[in-house]
């Protein structure tokens, strides 16, 4: 895991969910738009195979976006995922809620967000990170960059960041031999 810092590392360890935004960190932040206004995304196979895997390995996956479509419903509906929450500005006091209701602290969540919205949030979370289309602001606050982009493979690296992290992941891998 070089590519991580050693406080990355140590953050990563103690990660009980993972929370993510959507345009510009699942996606590369293009929204598509057909002539009746509905909204089509991309988004990324090795993505949704390790959110997969994060959460069959007991650590809750989810998503808080701003926007509000039923592309991103059906998305988080195929991978499984236990959070979904559209139309949410107030990313920070919405996030303290689905922990707390879980019994855990914003210390135990990781985040990944690229923009002004989430800026509050990472500031909050205990693995902030952002990606490399993101804002500065958001970079300023991320105790790790991503090397992919969003959209491009960043929650995977994510999410094998917190597994490796947790040691998890030789055995993920080894279930495929
Ligand atoms: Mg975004």
């Amino acid at each position: 895991m070089h590519r991580f810092s050693e406080d990355t590392v140590a953050r990563a360890r103690k990660v009980r969910m993972l929370l993510l935004d959507v345009d510009g960190v699942l996606t590369d932040g293009t929204i598509f738009l057909d002539n009746n206004g509905v909204e089509g995304k991309g988004f990324n196979i090795m993505d949704g195979l390790a959110l997969t895997l994060l959460q069959k390995a007991g650590v809750p996956a989810g998503i808080i976006t701003g926007r509000d479509s039923n592309v991103v419903t059906t998305r988080a509906r195929e991978l499984g995922l236990e959070i979904l929450v559209q139309g949410c500005t107030a990313k920070l006091p919405a996030a303290r809620e689905i922990a707390e209701q879980r019994g855990l602290t914003l210390e135990q969540v990781a985040y990944v967000g690229d923009d002004l919205i989430d800026i509050a949030l990472l500031k909050h979370a205990g693995l902030a990170v952002s990606v490399p289309n993101g804002a500065p602001e958001a970079h300023a606050r991320a105790h790790h960059v991503t090397g992919p982009p969003g959209g491009r493979g960043a929650v995977r690296e994510v999410c094998e960041l917190i597994l490796k992290a947790q040691g998890k992941w030789d055995d993920i891998v080894a279930r495929y031999q």
